[in-house]
């Protein structure tokens, strides 16, 4: 990611990687962020204060899955990253959680929304009620996607919580 791109935060949570994009994109750049839980982007928004983060961010109230008509019109098919960590807030009772359904549904979304070359991150956590299934998921749907699309790959790490932790990359074509 160079100076002055577009990146999307698909789940901002406490918005560590959203402040890791917007000093990549930095203040001629623009990064969206997206949570469906105020206390998520009101967590981020006083990180990014603190850390003085570049004013790139625009933070959006809404599902992920509703990327492509939350985005200004201009952004599409500008995006150069796009970054999912799944599962839970950290730090709050975990009762909201992303779910297979709409987090297969922003993946195509994501794809959609890229740039040529562009790139999505994700990290698929295993350890929570509910995240093996998703991880299962999101996996199995993008081992579906077309080479002429995309490339996928898997990766996981062997040396983290017995190996709880996925992490996939798609790279647009
Ligand atoms: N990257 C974050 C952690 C993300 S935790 C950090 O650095 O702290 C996962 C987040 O996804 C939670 O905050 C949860 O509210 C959010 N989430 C759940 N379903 C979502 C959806 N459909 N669209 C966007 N965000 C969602």
């Amino acid at each position: 990611m160079e100076p002055g791109c577009i990146a999307v935060d698909s789940t901002v949570g406490n918005g560590i990687d959203t402040l890791f994009l917007a000093r990549l994109a930095g203040p001629l750049g623009m990064v969206h962020g997206f949570d469906i839980q105020q206390a998520a982007l009101d967590s981020a928004r006083d990180r990014l204060r603190r850390e003085n983060a570049p004013d790139c961010v625009r933070l959006h109230l809404a599902g992920h899955e509703s990327m492509c008509e939350t985005l200004p019109r201009e952004v599409l098919g500008q995006v150069r990253a796009v970054m999912f960590n799944f599962g839970y807030l950290p730090g709050s009772d975990g009762s909201v959680i992303t779910r297979p359904e709409t987090s297969c549904a922003a993946v195509d979304a994501a794809i959609s929304v890229l740039a040529p070359g562009g790139l999505i991150t994700m990290v698929l956590y295993t350890g929570h009620p509910g995240g093996a299934e998703e991880a299962d998921a999101l996996e199995a749907h993008c081992a579906g996607l077309s080479t002429e699309t995309a490339w996928v790959m898997r990766s996981v790490l062997l040396n983290h919580r017995n190996a709880q932790t996925r992490v996939l990359l798609v790279e647009k074509r």
